[in-house]
């Protein structure tokens, strides 16, 4: 017997989750179709292990800085395989958590691969359910690219995986994933490569922060290879190597981890028996009001290809919620001035418009400030780690339209600047504020 709901989501991820509890709390009967376990990549094998790890080597980071301030602490080692015990163990409660919270919402949980039947029929197992409304919300998955011995490497998911720690890796790639897990790997101690098919790092953003990511990182033992475009991987008794184009070769390593960007999850869905399109790489695209190209099939999250962070999952999912079930009439996910942090050591925090971006929107009138500094954290220490931070201007009454920062507490200081960005707020406004002494986010409100 088919079954009948409101609606139908698939994917419990951040996105769908969202979607569907904030729909039910506005009397919506919604089930949740599930393949893994719940909380999708942020929870398993996103987010929320990357940032337990993050902590891991902030750590011995803090650790070796703490003899500066008097501590006699001598490091005994790390224990990889104990820290990773200590997490599953926190994601799995977390699981729990994600599974109660649908059950306090009367979402139904079903659990299953979806595909579509046609556009208002979703079948799982041999088993069918329609609804008036469908929501896409699968995410995506690790691309690995179609080379040669591609498959003896890893990826993210791999990463998580690993029982030991590798005690040589090669990252390839240069986004978010590829900085993000180099800098957990080197802080724990792997000797770590990271190989770059073009010359720099975070190339989507102002280049002040993947240069300065880069120096930093270098200064703490990563090591860098740019033009290499990876042909090939061999496996030998000595290792894993990776050749590039050009015939240069890196390793022999234990690991060699794929960060090279991710594909949305569509395969299994069955789309075109719905109907709803997708572009060349897959994704789904969606009007301003998470719309497919079929009226009563929605997408959001990392499938649609845009902004693929677990805030703006969720967002979009509530906000379409609230349109949809909760009578707010154009109600939409604005996807300009996202904040978004790396969380590399140190970390950036970044809004807005780089520099460029802001020179090509508003031409002769942008006014950029910059400041370097270290942080007075390091004052009584040898190594320091510098702060930059940026702040890009525009307009006749100067607003700031982007603001860069790349050092310790980025990640936190960044929130609260990127409401008054999102405000509008001036430099006037910035400098109108009391500074907070002393700190490295006081620099945001002195700068000349
Ligand atoms: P997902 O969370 O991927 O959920 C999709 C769900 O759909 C999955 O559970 C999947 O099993 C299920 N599914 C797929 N197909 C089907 C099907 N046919 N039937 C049933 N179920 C199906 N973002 C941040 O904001 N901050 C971070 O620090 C951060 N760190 C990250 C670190 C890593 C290593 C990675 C990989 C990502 C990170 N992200 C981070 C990105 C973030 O995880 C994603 O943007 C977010 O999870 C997207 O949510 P979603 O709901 O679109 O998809
Ligand atoms: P990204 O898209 O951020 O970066 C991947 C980069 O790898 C590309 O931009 C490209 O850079 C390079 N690349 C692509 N193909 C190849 C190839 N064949 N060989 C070598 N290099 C290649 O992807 P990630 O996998 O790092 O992350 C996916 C997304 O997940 C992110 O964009 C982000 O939205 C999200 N995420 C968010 C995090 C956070 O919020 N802190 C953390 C982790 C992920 P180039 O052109 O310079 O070579």
């Amino acid at each position: 017997m088919t079954r009948h709901f409101d609606l139908l989501v698939i994917g419990g991820g951040s996105g769908g989750l969202a979607h569907a509890q904030r729909a039910a709390e506005y009397g919506a009967r919604a089930a949740v179709i599930e393949n893994g376990p719940l909380g999708g990549t942020c929870v398993n094998v996103g987010c929320v292990p990357k940032k337990v790890m993050w902590y891991a080597a902030h750590h011995h980071h803090q650790v070796e800085q703490a003899a500066d301030f008097g501590f006699a602490v001598e490091l005994q080692g790390h224990d990889w395989s104990a820290l990773k015990t200590r997490r599953d163990a926190y994601i799995e409660r977390l699981n729990g958590i994600y599974e109660s919270n649908l059950g306090r919402r009367d979402v139904a949980l079903l659990r299953g691969t979806a595909s579509f039947v046609d556009d208002r029929t979703i079948a799982i197992d041999g088993e069918t359910y329609t609804a008036e409304r469908i929501v896409i919300a699968t995410g995506g998955y690790p691309s690995v690219p179609s080379i040669p011995g591609a498959e003896l490497g890893i990826t993210s998911d791999g990463f998580f995986e690993l029982a030991e720690r590798p005690d040589r890796v090669a990252v390839v790639g240069s986004g978010y994933i590829s900085v993000e897990l180099a800098g957990v790997l080197n802080g724990l101690g792997a000797e770590t490569q990271v190989l770059l098919r073009k010359d720099a790092i975070l190339r989507d953003f102002d280049p002040m922060l993947g240069s300065e990511a880069r120096a930093a990182m270098e200064a703490a033992g990563v090591v860098f290879a740019t033009g290499f475009v990876p042909v090939s991987v061999t496996k030998s008794a000595a290792g894993l190597v990776v050749t590039a184009a050009d015939g240069r070769t890196a390793g022999p390593v234990d690991t060699v981890l794929w960060a090279i960007g991710r594909s949305p999850n569509v395969d299994a869905l069955n789309l075109a028996a719905a109907g709803v399109a997708t572009d060349d790489n897959g994704f789904v695209p969606v009007d301003d009001f998470q719309a497919t190209n079929v009226s009563h099939i929605f997408a959001l999250g990392d499938v649609t290809g845009r902004a693929a962070l677990t805030p703006v999952a969720i967002a979009a999912g509530r906000r379409l919620a609230d349109r949809l079930y909760g009578g707010m009439a154009g109600r939409h996910l604005e996807y300009r001035c996202i904040p978004t942090v790396v969380f590399t050591h140190p970390p950036i925090g970044t809004v807005g418009l780089s520099e460029e971006e802001a020179r090509a929107e508003y031409g002769e009138d942008v006014k950029v400030y910059q400041s370097r500094f270290n942080p007075m954290q390091y004052a009584l220490s040898e190594t320091k780690v510098p702060t930059t931070m940026k702040l890009v201007t525009a307009g006749d009454d100067a607003r700031v339209v982007g603001c860069h920062i790349i050092g310790d507490g980025a990640d936190e200081i960044l929130q609260g600047f990127a409401v008054a960005i999102r405000m509008g707020a001036t430099k006037k406004q910035f400098d109108d504020t009391v500074a907070i002494h002393p700190t490295s986010a006081e620099e945001l409100v002195t700068m000349r």
